[in-house]
C-alpha cells in the first residue's frame, strides 16, 4: 500500500502498517522526510527547528510500541515550564513545583496563589477524562457525553466545550497577569480569541502532554524535533517500509469508486490496494482526488472545514543568550522555559482581531524558545538558537504579500523582543522567517494551517474532519486519512498515524477497503 507524505504521521502509519505485515511505500514530495517536524542545519553548527519546536504531545504508546528510544528519541522536560515577562520588567515563572509557582503568583495575588493547587486538581480531572478520548479512536458526541456523566462531570464538560478560556480562568483567578500566563495556549492551533466559546477546549487539548513521566509537561527533543521523525523513519524502515523521497503525488487513481493507486508528479503510476494520505484532507480530496470522486455534500463539508490557524516563525542564530529586563541572569533558568510574549488576554484578543483584518498584530503574540540553553548539541559552543513562533499570522495580508512583508515581519519580531530583552538584536548572527505562505507552498498545508485544520471543538472527535469521515476511512473505498486532519488533530502526537494504521490493517485482513458512508 501507499502512504502519501512522510511527515511524522505518515511515518508512524507506515511503521505500524509494516509491523502488521503490509507492504508499504511512503511517497514524500520533499527531498527528506519529517514534514513540519524537522530540524535543519541552516547555518554551520546551528540546528534549527524550522517549524515545530516543542515536544510533549507524542503518544507514549507510539514511543514504546515503536521503541523510539532505540532509534535515538530523547527529551528534556522544561523546568521552569513557562516564563511570561511583562514590558515593565515584572514577570511570572511557572515551575514544575507547585509551591514554587505559588510563590510567584503571590506577588500578584495571594488569593490566586491559594487557588492554584485546586485549579491544578480541577485541570487534572479534565485531562484524566480527555486523555483517553484523544489517544483512542474518535468518540461520537454521545460517547463523549457519557464520559462526563453526573452533575460534577457535566460541569467539566460544559467548561471544556462551551466556555471561553477567559471565562474559565476568571472563575478561578483575579490576576490578569496569571490569566495571561495560564491562558496563553488557548489560541495555539485555533484561529480564535481566548474570549470566544470553545477556547477552554483548546487550552485543555494543548495540555494533554507528557514528558519525563510528568503529565502536562512540555520540553525539547534532544538534538531537535527532527530527531523524532528520524526515529520514526528508522522504525518504519526496520519493520520493512520503503521510503521514497523527492517523489510527490500528483493525483489519486480511482476506478469505480475505489482507489487503485497514485500517479506521481513525474508521471509514474504506483498501484496499491489501499492508499493512506498524511496530507491534509482538503488537499487530499479537493486536489489529489480527480474531480467527481466525492459527492457535492462532501465538498461542502470540506470547504467548511476551518484551516485558518497558521503561524509565522522567526528562527535565528545568536552569539549568546539575550538579557531579559525581567530576569537579568544570563544564562538563567527562564532561558530553558517556553517564553510567552503576550502580557494579557486582552493582548491576545487584539492580536486575533488584527489578524482577522489581514494584518499581523503589532506588538505580536509569540512564543520563544532557546533550545540551545537546555540542549547544547544544537549550536556551536557558546552560541545559541532562538525560535520565535508568532501566532495569529493571517494567511493573506491586506495590501501586500508575504514575500514583500518578510523583512518587515522580521523587524517587527526583533523590535518586540527588544522591548523585553534589549540586547537581542545585536546578538543575531543569522535569521530566517517562515511565513504562512511558506507553510502552504513548502509543506503543502492548505491555508498554511499548522495543524491541518483548527483544533476547535466543532471539528474534533467524530466531527473531524467531518461527520461520517472521522474513522480514518474517506468516502472513496480504499482511501484513508492518517495525518493531522484526522482525530485527534495536529501536534506531533503520532496518534492519527497509529489509529489509521489499525483501521487499515483490519480492513486489509478482511480483504476490503471500506469507504466512509
Ligand atoms: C510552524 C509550526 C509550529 C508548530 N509547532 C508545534 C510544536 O511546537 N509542537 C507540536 O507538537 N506541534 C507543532 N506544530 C504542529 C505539528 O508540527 C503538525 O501538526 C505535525 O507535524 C503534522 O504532522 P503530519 O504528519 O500530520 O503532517 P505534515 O508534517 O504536514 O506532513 C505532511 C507531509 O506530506 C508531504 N506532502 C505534501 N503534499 C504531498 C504530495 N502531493 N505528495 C507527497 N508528499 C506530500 C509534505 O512534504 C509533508 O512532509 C507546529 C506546526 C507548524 C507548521
Amino acid at each position: 500500500m501507499v502512504v502519501i507524505g512522510g511527515g511524522h504521521n505518515g511515518l508512524t502509519a507506515a511503521a505500524y502498517l509494516a509491523r502488521g505485515g503490509a507492504k508499504v511505500v511512503v511517497l514524500e514530495r520533499r527531498p527528506f522526510v519529517g514534514g513540519a517536524c524537522i530540524t535543519e542545519e541552516l547555518w554551520p553548527g546551528f540546528r534549527i527547528n524550522t517549524y515545530a519546536y516543542l515536544a510533549g504531545m507524542l503518544s507514549g504508546k507510539v514511543i514504546e510500541e515503536l521503541d523510539l528510544a532505540q532509534f535515538g528519541y530523547r527529551t528534556i522536560p522544561h523546568d521552569p515550564e513557562g516564563f511570561l515577562p511583562f514590558p515593565d520588567g515584572r514577570s511570572i515563572t511557572l515551575w514544575a513545583d507547585t509551591a514554587r509557582t505559588q510563590k510567584e503568583i503571590a506577588r500578584y495575588s495571594t488569593r490566586d496563589a491559594d487557588a492554584y493547587p485546586r485549579y491544578l486538581e480541577y485541570w487534572a480531572d479534565i485531562l484524566r477524562l480527555l486523555e483517553p478520548l484523544l489517544g483512542g479512536p474518535p468518540p461520537s458526541l454521545q460517547e463523549l457525553a457519557e464520559q462526563f456523566r453526573g452533575p460534577e462531570n457535566e460541569g467539566l464538560l460544559r467548561d471544556l466545550v462551551l466556555r471561553s478560556a477567559d471565562d474559565l480562568l476568571s472563575e478561578w483567578f483575579e490576576s490578569e497577569e496569571l490569566k495571561a500566563a495560564l491562558g496563553f495556549s488557548a489560541c495555539v492551533g485555533a484561529f480564535t480569541s481566548p474570549r470566544r466559546p470553545g477556547t477552554a477546549y483548546v487550552l485543555a487539548h494543548n495540555s494533554v502532554t507528557e514528558l519525563g513521566g510528568r503529565a502536562g509537561a512540555w520540553g525539547f527533543a534532544v538534538g531537535g524535533m527532527g530527531r523524532t521523525t528520524d526515529a520514526l523513519a528508522r522504525a518504519a524502515q526496520r519493520f520493512g517500509a520503503e521510503i521514497r523521497t523527492g517523489m510527490g503525488v500528483r493525483s489519486l487513481l480511482i476506478q469505480g469508486g475505489r482507489v487503485t493507486g497514485v500517479e506521481t508528479e513525474d508521471g509514474r503510476r504506483v498501484e496499491a490496494r489501499a492508499v493512506a494520505s498524511a496530507v491534509d484532507v482538503k488537499r487530499t480530496l479537493l486536489e489529489l482526488a480527480p474531480a467527481g470522486s466525492v459527492s457535492d455534500e462532501v465538498i461542502r463539508q470540506l470547504r467548511s472545514f476551518k484551516t485558518h490557524a497558521t503561524t509565522l516563525k522567526f528562527n535565528a542564530a545568536l552569539r549568546r543568550l539575550p538579557r531579559f529586563r525581567a530576569a537579568p541572569e544570563v544564562p538563567g533558568p527562564h532561558h530553558q522555559a517556553s517564553i510567552m510574549i503576550g502580557p494579557s488576554l486582552d493582548h491576545l484578543d487584539r492580536a486575533y482581531r488584527m489578524a482577522g483584518t489581514g494584518r499581523l498584530s503589532n506588538p505580536p503574540f509569540a512564543e520563544i524558545l532557546f533550545q540551545s540553553a537546555a540542549d547544547p548539541t544544537v549550536a556551536p559552543p557558546g552560541h545559541h538558537t532562538i525560535t520565535c513562533s508568532v501566532k495569529y499570522a493571517p494567511r493573506e495580508l491586506v495590501g501586500t504579500s508575504w514575500s514583500d512583508y518578510r523583512d518587515t515581519a522580521a523587524e517587527l519580531v526583533l523590535t518586540t523582543l527588544e522591548e523585553y530583552a534589549p540586547d537581542v538584536r545585536e546578538l543575531v548572527e543569522h535569521w530566517q522567517v517562515v511565513t504562512p505562505e511558506d507553510l502552504e507552498t513548502t509543506l503543502g498545508m492548505t491555508g498554511g494551517s499548522c495543524f491541518h485544520g483548527d483544533l476547535t471543538p466543532d471539528q474534533m472527535f467524530s466531527l473531524r474532519p467531518f461527520p461520517g469521515a472521522s474513522g480514518y476511512r474517506l468516502p472513496v473505498a480504499g482511501l484513508y486519512l492518517c495525518g493531522s486532519s484526522a482525530h485527534p488533530g495536529g501536534g506531533v502526537t503520532g496518534v492519527p498515524g497509529r489509529n489509521a494504521a489499525q483501521v487499515i490493517l483490519a480492513d486489509l485482513r478482511e480483504g476490503v477497503g471500506r469507504a466512509a458512508p
